[in-house]
């Protein structure tokens, strides 16, 4: 279907939907649908909902829009955690250098190809090379192993490797990467500062936007719950990711990690994910948006429950055990994997990709 009459359609449901809305609820609809998107007020109000009733109808309605705008389908991802060497200190992260609790690992760079090349034949359609900052392998180490999974076996290649330098950046790109994920993690300075060390907050902004510029589809998110954190600078990020052009929205809620500065800190709030997955939803309509990881860790329920919410991606991990066991970047981490997952869209009256599903009937056969 046509961009326009998939508009058309959106309209229609909505405004078939504010027959049975509240007055505010209904000047949000008139809002999105005149600008589609949404500004600061109307974000943040959506981030204050606590009444069960309101914040239900604002759930289906950033489900029309991504249902209507997007489709159906849930994209399943496949994450590799490829090391969990990691020379930053971030305050929250299980994987940070002072952790002499964790036990270190790297995967060679043939064995990830064979991962990736099993993930693919599993029915996955990008994979993800995800890793603490890590300098063993070196650039070269990587350009050649994005080269070989993107050529080779024809899918499409997304990183999650860091701050490397520019430089890197483009060589990735050149070999076939085409999609990248650095969370700015919050827009606000101060918190921003207060829990990464080496203070690399202007670093990474301009790195996001280069990372744009080289025409990655570039990926960014927060970490809701940190500290000081309050509902506004959660409606900036959102607001900073839309001015940004980030395509790609991952946010999670901060999970408190044993042996880490924020241990003794309370976990972000699953409820006030879900709103900022809709608030984002009608902000960035055509983001591609995980749910996430850290929200299915805090409960299941909620992570599949956000795919009613806005997001429309779930990363599965396809991280052989032996290794993703030591992946600790927050306590409890759950392990998502690709058959129950997909078992549990279809179980919920959603879809899969086609490719993906044919996959997971051949194997099951
Ligand atoms: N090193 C890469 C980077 O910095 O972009 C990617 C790996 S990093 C471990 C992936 C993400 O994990 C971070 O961007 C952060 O948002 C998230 N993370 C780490 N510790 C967390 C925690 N305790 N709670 C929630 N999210 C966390």
């Amino acid at each position: 279907m046509n961009i326009s009459k998939r508009l058309e359609r959106l309209k229609i449901k909505l405004m078939e939907l504010k027959k049975e809305m509240p007055l505010e609820i209904n000047e949000l609809i008139d809002y999105f649908l005149k600008h589609m998107t949404l500004n600061y007020e109307k974000i943040l109000w959506i981030l204050s909902l606590n009444e069960e009733n309101l914040k239900e109808k604002i759930y289906k309605i950033a489900d029309i829009v991504n249902k209507e705008l997007n489709t159906d389908i849930i994209t399943l991802k496949g994450v590799i955690e490829f090391s969990n060497y990691c020379k930053k200190s971030c305050y929250y992260c299980g994987i940070r250098v002072q952790n002499n609790e964790v036990y270190r690992y790297r995967i060679p760079i043939d064995e990830m190809f064979e991962i990736a090349k099993h993930g693919v034949e599993m029915g996955l359609t990008t994979i993800i090379l995800q890793s603490g900052e890590d300098e063993y392998y070196s650039d070269d180490d990587l350009e050649e192993l994005i080269y070989r999974i993107h050529h080779e076996l024809k899918t499409a290649v997304s990183i999650s490797i860091g701050e490397r330098s520019k430089e890197a950046y483009k060589k990735f790109r050149d070999a076939g990467a085409s999609k990248v994920l650095l969370k700015h993690e919050t827009i606000n300075r101060k918190i921003f500062e207060n829990v990464h060390p080496d203070k690399d907050y202007d670093l990474r902004i301009e790195l996001l936007d280069y990372l744009v510029e080289l025409g990655y589809i570039t990926g960014s998110g927060n970490i809701i719950g940190l500290p000081g954190q309050t509902l506004e600078d959660i409606a900036k990020d959102i607001l900073f990711m839309k001015e940004h052009n980030i395509k790609m929205i991952g946010m999670g809620p901060f999970i408190s990690t044993h042996n880490t500065p924020l241990e003794n800190l309370e976990n972000g709030s699953a409820e006030l994910t879900l709103n900022a997955y809709a608030a984002t939803r009608l902000t960035i309509p055509y983001a591609q948006m995980p749910t996430t990881t850290a929200l299915g860790t805090i409960d299941r329920k909620f992570q599949y429950e956000a795919l009613n919410c806005g997001c429309n991606v779930i990363m599965v991990n396809i991280t052989p055990d032996k290794y993703r066991e030591n992946y600790n970047i927050y306590d409890e981490k759950i392990k998502v994997d690709l058959v129950g997952t997909a078992k549990k869209i279809i179980e919920m009256g959603l879809r899969i990709p086609p490719y993906t599903m044919r996959k997971i009937y051949e194997m099951e056969a």
